[in-house]
């Protein structure tokens, strides 16, 4: 593959450096099987190496003055945009998702560089009242220090986007470990951070061994936060790696969306939502729903309209045009869901669409609708993380709530409704960080992104995903 920002080395300190024992892993392009290229087999060494250029780094960056930060931030952003087809082609060849939403992801990455950049300037302190006339009480924001940041393979770029706009703008460096299957779009945010102008250091990127990284890196007093997206199983492993240097955390963790349709919903609005909901990436999102519940008297006409636009959908190659649904990234993946199709039908599931890998081979599956779903099912409980649309019938409110709420996840959730009343108690009862009404797709830069419960701590966006990157001081000026 023949593209600018195809880039086999790692960056430590300024360094376009292999793995020191010269290792390597290959990487795969999901679609076709074949091996797009290789990466550096890094480990304790190299992860020791990257964190000492970063703390060498922040001494003088997060001295550095604001405007500087924000312009090397825009310059950052720009040099995204500059690249854009190339940055989208490279994460579609590595990923598998189509193009159309390759490049949604790099536009929406450039959106949080330029969100950050603007936020710090609005990141006050506070001169508090003080209880006598003679002090002054001040608060006033720091950068954290050395900042790791573990991301996953399902938005390779993105994720890392949300990681680097804020601790860049804090005045944070950053020692980075993008995810294995999809190494080059972390990648070349090493390359894109360079033409913005960072100084050596600012941002390192290594891969390679998720144990020995991540070890070195939870077990290193010079890393002050650590921020992770990706399963809960690792999250709470890192939280507890975290425990004995007392490192800051913000964990973006699995989740298990309900997709509630009430019967006073607008059911060509409620499929339209569901189909990005479900499948967008192959159902392999955080927010992506896990569990459709349909009141009863629209469950048929719910289901008949789904099932026409999941039939529908173009299944192919992501690089080809008009394609809506890739491969899946790879054949465990796969075999997951065939696990949870076979657990529901044996338990009384109705396959009523699709249910078997593609005939296009490889990670390719055929979207999938399951009606009949119960919460002794496998993914009542579990994240899919697929093409396969499991559909519970409920009769009230109520009912539709408790099951909603009967998982130890809290990320995502959506429902459709026109009834305010029925829109407040869904804001103030379903125990989710982000709940979308009539709406299916509700990330963007300017709102908090984060769950609740086991799905997580912290936010990522809005003005809340600044403060993680950020230690307040509170100063008393006496005797004045
Ligand atoms: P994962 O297996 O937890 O891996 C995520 C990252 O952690 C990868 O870079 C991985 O490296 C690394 N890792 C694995 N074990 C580690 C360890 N012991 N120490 C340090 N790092 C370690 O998750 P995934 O399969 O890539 O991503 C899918 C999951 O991410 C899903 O559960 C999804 O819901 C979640 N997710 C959450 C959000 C959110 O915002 N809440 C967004 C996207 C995805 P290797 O690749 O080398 O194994």
């Amino acid at each position: 593959m023949n593209n600018l920002f195809l880039i086999e080395k790692n960056l430590i300190g300024g360094q376009w450096v292999d793995a020191q024992s010269g290792a390597t892993l290959a990487v795969n392009n999901p679609a076709t099987d074949e091996i797009i290229g290789h990466i550096p087999n890094c480990g304790a060494k190299e992860t020791t190496l990257a964190i000492t250029a970063a703390e060498r780094a922040f001494d003088s960056y997060s001295r550095s003055n604001l405007s500087e930060r924000v312009s090397l931030l825009n310059n950052l952003h720009d040099a995204l945009l500059d690249n854009h087809e190339a940055l989208a082609s490279l994460l579609t060849a590595e990923q598998g998702k189509p193009l159309f939403e390759a490049r949604g992801e790099i536009a929406i990455g450039a959106a949080y560089i330029k969100w950050f950049a603007e936020e710090i300037r609005r990141s006050k302190g506070e001169l508090i009242p003080a209880p006598t006339n003679d002090r002054r009480l001040l608060v006033t924001h720091h950068p954290v220090g050395v900042v790791a940041a573990i991301t996953p393979w399902n938005f390779p770029s993105s994720m890392l986007a949300r990681k680097l706009g804020p601790a860049l703008a804090a005045g944070c460096t950053v020692v980075a470990k993008p995810a294995t299957a999809t190494p080059y779009s972390g990648i070349a945010w090493g390359k894109l951070a360079e033409e913005a102008g960072f100084p050596a250091g600012v941002v390192n990127i290594l891969t390679g061994s998720s144990q020995a990284i991540g070890g070195t890196i939870m077990a290193s007093p010079t890393v002050r936060k650590v921020t992770f997206t990706g399963s809960t199983e690792v999250g709470k492993t890192l939280i507890r790696q975290s425990a004995d240097t007392v490192k800051k955390v913000s964990m973006e963790l699995g989740g298990n969306a309900p997709f509630i349709v009430f019967n006073d919903a607008d059911i060509d609005a409620a499929v339209e939502g569901a189909m990005i909901a479900k499948y967008r990436n192959m159902g392999q999102t955080c927010v992506c729903t896990n569990r459709f519940y349909v009141q009863a008297d629209v469950h048929d006409e719910f289901v008949a309209k789904l099932q026409a636009a999941t039939e529908a959908m173009n299944i192919g190659n992501g690089m080809d045009d008009n394609v809506q649904q890739g491969p899946m990234i790879d054949h465990n993946a796969v075999a997951k869901v065939e696990e949870m199709i076979t657990d529901a039908v044996n338990k009384g599931g109705t396959v009523i669409s699709g249910g078997e890998r593609h005939n296009l081979g490889k990670t390719y599956f055929q979207p999938t609708i399951i009606t009949g779903a119960t919460a002794d099912m496998q993914f009542a409980t579990d994240e899919i993380f697929g093409p396969l649309s499991a559909i519970f019938k409920f009769d009230n409110d109520d009912e539709a709530f408790a099951a909603a709420n009967a998982t130890e996840y809290g990320l995502a959730a959506y429902a459709y409704t026109k009834d305010l009343a029925r829109a407040f108690r869904l804001s103030n009862e379903l125990e989710y960080g982000l709940i979308g009404i009539n709406a299916g797709l509700i990330t963007t830069v300017e709102a908090p992104f984060g769950g609740l419960k086991e799905s997580g701590i912290g936010k990522e966006g809005g003005s809340q995903g600044l403060e993680d990157y950020l230690e307040t001081k509170y100063t008393c000026l006496a005797g004045l």
